[in-house]
């Protein structure tokens, strides 16, 4: 597989530290609010990855981090008069919510930054033990210009950043922050302030910076050298840069050998974000599609090319969805008519016709994740398949072709079955079901209703009213 390497520029051919295995790290959230679709893009394009790596039989080990300490958070923490563990701790359970479903994988390891503090203080003691940072005032610095590399993944030439903070050594003066030795260092470890979460450290009560934790994180639960490193194109620089920075000069050792990163979801042109506010959350759109419609949309577009999000687009990838899922019912419908068991003489170019597509789609994955190509190839073996079986095709034929279609959608993490929806009027009729249950003492038919309805994302409300209903 080849795998476009933000380091190199290049196409690489993918080559795993450890054979048979892939360590991938991805950056997580901050945990301060729903995630919005554009943050929805990196979490499907690399668990796209991953499961096309576990499809060519890699056993990956995946790891993906939650921001729960951070500015943001701590701000929404006081303007709800709550702690930041509130926030933070809603916001995860939220996002994994909307994670699960856009139906991306739970990561093998989720870790969050007020758990790895320990570690963290280590990383820094290592960077100051080495010349690579020191402390002035309860803050540690990383010394920039000490780490001979900086700038490799961005491109970034060190004296040309110099010079674009010429007037930073002024403006750190006026502020009373001049304590920096070279405007350029960037914080490892700042001290506590009032109201902020904190933790005892040896350079008093503080929180880490954002870039250490990833740092930590991926050394601890992946290794000092990690197969590779994603997260969307805005986090190059500085974060990643800053990430090899620490992870280098700490461990003495290459950090990761492919650096992926997605390009932007956009509205209008723009990139979505929070600070623009043209965004969407994950959970407003969840209202008007399901959401798998929005993991399709996501993959109908290279990971790196930029996206536009619009409802014309999003209703051409509802089609495009239906027309596959149209696909599988209908073969799954000649398949009980089919009287013939075993491959017919005249099919067997069928077979091997069949093969090639999943050659094609597998060629479209490893020119640098091309879910776009991909998608395609799924859509011409559904063209195959519709003018191909008919009642009269073998069993073993029609089933291959499920099989198949099922398979290659698996890997873009799409279901091949239509949702069943619950109408209105079936809702309200199990909900009358389940009344009629408790009356009569039979509390088991009345937990089945329940849990039925809320695997079809129904919540019931007892209420003094009644029972009340709403979809999740
Ligand atoms: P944040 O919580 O802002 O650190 O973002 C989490 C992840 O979402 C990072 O990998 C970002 O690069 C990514 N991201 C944020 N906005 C967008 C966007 N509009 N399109 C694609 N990726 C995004
Ligand atoms: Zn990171």
């Amino acid at each position: 597989m080849k795998i476009f390497n933000t380091m190199t520029k290049k196409k690489d051919e993918f080559i795993p530290i450890n054979e048979g295995k892939v360590g991938i790290y991805v950056c997580g959230p901050t945990v301060y609010d729903y995630i919005h679709i554009g943050n929805a893009r990196p979490m499907i394009v690399f668990d796209t990855l991953r499961r096309y790596l576990q499809y060519k039989g890699y056993e990956v080990n995946y790891v993906s981090n939650f921001t729960d300490v951070d500015d943001k958070i701590i701000k929404r923490a006081n303007e709800e008069g709550v702690e930041s563990i509130v926030i933070s701790e809603r916001y995860i359970e939220e996002c994994k919510k909307d994670m699960a479903a856009l139906n991306v994988m739970e990561a093998t390891t989720h870790p969050k930054a007020t758990e790895e503090i320990p570690d963290m203080i280590s990383m820094v003691e290592t960077l100051i033990e080495k010349g690579h940072a020191y402390e002035v005032n309860g803050t540690v610095y990383f010394r920039t210009r000490s780490f001979a590399d900086y700038g490799k993944l961005s491109k970034k030439n060190i004296d040309d950043l110099e010079a674009g903070h010429r007037d930073e050594k002024h403006k750190l003066k006026v502020s009373g922050e001049d304590e920096k030795e070279d405007p350029l260092d960037f914080v490892l470890w700042k001290p506590k302030k009032e109201g902020e979460p904190s933790w005892q450290s040896p350079w008093g009560e503080g929180r880490p910076g954002w870039h250490l934790e990833c740092s930590v994180m991926s050394k601890k639960y992946i290794g000092d050298v990690i197969d590779i490193h994603a997260g969307g194109e805005d986090l190059i620089f500085p974060h990643h840069e800053n990430e090899i920075a620490q992870s280098e000069a700490a461990n003495g050792t290459e950090f990761a050998r492919y650096w992926m990163h997605n390009g932007f979801l956009k509205i209008n042109n723009e990139k979505m974000s929070k600070s623009l506010g043209n965004f969407f959350t994950v959970r407003e759109i969840g209202e008007k599609y399901d959401l798998e419609i929005i993991r399709f949309f996501m993959l109908s577009a290279h990971y790196r090319t930029p996206l536009n999000f619009s409802q014309e687009l999003v209703e051409v990838s509802k089609t495009g969805l239906e027309r596959i899922k149209n696909t599988v019912s209908r073969m799954k419908e000649i398949l009980e008519t089919a009287t013939v068991d075993s491959l017919l003489d005249s099919e067997k170019d069928y077979v091997t016709k069949v093969n090639d597509f999943v050659a094609k789609f597998e060629n479209a994955m490893d020119d640098d994740l091309n879910t776009a190509d991909a998608i395609s190839v799924v859509f011409e073996l559904c063209k195959f398949a519709n003018s191909t079986a008919t009642s009269e095709s073998s069993k073993e034929l029609i089933n291959l072709l499920i099989e198949k279609l099922d398979m290659l959608c698996g890997v873009l993490g799409i279901s091949t079955k239509k949702k069943e929806v619950l109408l209105d009027e079936e809702i309200d009729n199990l909900i009358k079901e389940r009344q009629e249950a408790r009356k009569a003492k039979n509390f088991a038919r009345a937990d089945e209703i329940r849990d039925l309805l809320t695997q079809k994302g129904i919540i019931l409300e007892d209420t003094r009213e009644g029972v009340r209903w709403k979809r999740a």
